[in-house]
């Protein structure tokens, strides 16, 4: 009898994680019997052959019935990438990676300081590179940033080097004014099909952020020529004191140019806005005020996009979008903790947020349930960021940080990303645990939300203190201390209810 893995499924082993099953993008807890079966199941080995041991035998209609293997004709061949792969580095599921630091607009926020590039770019050679490095390593997700990512010439080289490699270009980060026709044909004639992320700070106020007249029309144009194109997009707007009252209106016109998802989130006071005069942050109270107001308002006026993160505070999903809950990467952090057989936990901790009642959910509160085990910050430990300069940080929002910590990260202009996910002061850093923050920080330890905040934000407490990656983060404290996440919980009980009773 033949047997195949479904062609969703792939297998993957690491450093610490010697079985890895990849469904889609979620990773399914298996037993050791489970993945030596799955290991056969290549359309080429008849299970029935005396020498394959009786329970690796035993396991295979289990696994049909999990849906991830079936029975096939002999011979009948797996699709490239499916079959085991062992890499001898950490796993990292994806990169977020900045192929320049130059820019064709003039954000009066950017922390790269664009146009004018801080740092330099490498050349196409070394990128390519990096690219074969990545598929080396197994990362099986790359978002592209910049800067612009779309200004670099060899973008579509770039791009067409991850397909070659096996891994998906997830998502482009861009401004959206070089989003042509072209560009999305070319994509999809290699196969991918990333999602467009695309800045957009209000409506009738996106061209004073971006410095460019002209910026909120290419803006419009590039979502809905995405979504024309069948190209998934997501935009992202972070708010100051002369777009806080464009909120309502700028979601319902996202949502009329076929945009789903939308993050938000304050100005950060980097770059030239925290030099200063160019522009006006409102202060944190207003600002959280601001999205408390706005939630009620949002889900009265029938949540136009399928959802609305703010910041990381608050999430509004409609019934109707696709919830992937925390339960996505949770089950990747268990995956990370080397637990007791090396196994992700699978679909039991991978659980859907089902049961949540209710379109607003409030995603600020941890609860932490073994400081030993959970990451400090699981997009950190399983998305670094590669800067434009090779430089390997634990997210994006760091590479302006300088400081003992930041500037001890590693540079894939010295080693090689095997390397790095191997041993490295960027794994030492992400791959920090509650524990850790709690035994090296006072304050935290003695917090009466030590479980529910973890310290809060690393490139925050960074901020505060660039030579301490283990520090508080004050935004979290306000948070917390403030009351302001129990408002936020309050505030989502009641909008959840009076939305329970209007659809009934
Ligand atoms: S609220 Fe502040 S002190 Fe308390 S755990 Fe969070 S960062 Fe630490
Ligand atoms: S360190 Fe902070 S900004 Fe960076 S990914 Fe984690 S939570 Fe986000």
């Amino acid at each position: 009898m033949y047997y195949k893995l479904k062609d969703d499924v792939r297998l993957r082993a690491y450093d610490r994680l010697p079985r890895l099953v990849v469904q889609g993008d979620r990773p399914i807890g298996v037993s050791a019997a489970e993945f030596q079966a799955l290991d056969l199941c290549d359309g080429a080995i008849d299970v029935d052959f005396p020498l394959v041991p009786e329970g690796v035998r035993e396991a295979i209609p289990g696994l049909v019935e999990k849906g991830l293997v079936e029975a096939c004709e002999k011979g009948t061949p797996l699709k490239p990438g499916q079959a085991l792969r062992r890499y001898p580095n950490r796993l990292v599921k994806g990169v977020q990676w900045s192929i320049t630091g130059a820019c064709n607009y003039r954000c009066r926020h950017c922390f790269m300081e664009a146009p004018h590039a801080k740092h330099s770019d490498l050349s196409t050679e070394e990128l390519l590179d990096i690219c074969d490095q990545l598929a080396a390593a197994g990362v099986g997700d790359v978002g592209i940033t910049g800067g612009e990512p779309l200004i670099r010439k060899d973008f579509l080289q770039i791009a067409q080097r991850i397909v070659d490699d096996g891994m998906r270009l997830t998502q482009i980060y861009t401004n959206g004014a070089l989003v042509t026709e072209e560009l999305l044909d070319a994509l999809a004639a290699m196969g991918a099909r990333p999602q467009f992320c695309i800045s957009f700070d209000g409506v009738g106020c996106h061209d004073w952020l971006r410095g460019v007249d002209g910026a909120e029309a290419a803006a419009e144009r590039a979502f809905r020529l995405c979504s024309e194109r069948g190209f998934p997009t997501h935009a992202s707007m972070v708010i100051h004191a002369g777009n806080v009252d464009t909120l309502l209106e700028t979601t319902r016109t996202l949502a009329s140019w076929g945009v789903p998802t939308l993050k938000i989130s304050g100005v950060e006071p980097v770059g030239e806005w925290a030099k200063g005069g160019r522009g006006e942050s409102v202060s944190r109270d207003e600002l959280i005020q601001a999205y408390l107001d706005f939630v009620p308002r949002y889900v009265e006026m029938g949540m136009p996009m399928a959802s609305v993160q703010i910041e990381a505070l608050l999430l509004v999903e409609r019934p109707d979008a696709k919830r992937r809950g925390p339960g996505f990467d949770e089950a990747f952090a268990e995956a990370l903790t080397g637990d007791s057989d090396g196994a992700p936990a699978g679909e039991d901790s991978a659980a859907d947020v089902e049961g949540t009642q209710g379109p607003v959910r409030v995603i600020a509160r941890r609860r932490c349930q073994d400081s030993a085990t959970t990451c400090l910050c699981l997009t950190t430990r399983l998305n670094p960021y590669i800067s434009s300069e090779g430089r390997v940080l634990p997210c994006m929002t760091m590479a302006d940080i300088e400081g003992a910590v930041t500037d001890g990260f590693p540079s894939l202009r010295a080693t090689s990303l095997q390397s790095i996910l191997t041993d490295s002061t960027l794994l030492d850093a992400t791959d920090s645990r509650g524990k850790a923050l709690l035994a090296a920080n006072e304050e935290c330890a003695s917090c009466e939300y030590a479980l529910d905040c973890l310290g809060g934000c690393r490139a925050a407490a960074l901020r505060a203190d660039p030579d301490n990656y283990l520090g508080v983060d004050r935004g979290a404290c306000e948070l917390f201390k403030k009351g302001w996440v129990d408002r936020a919980e309050a505030l989502a009980k009641d909008v959840n209810e009076r939305y329970a009773r209007s659809v009934v």
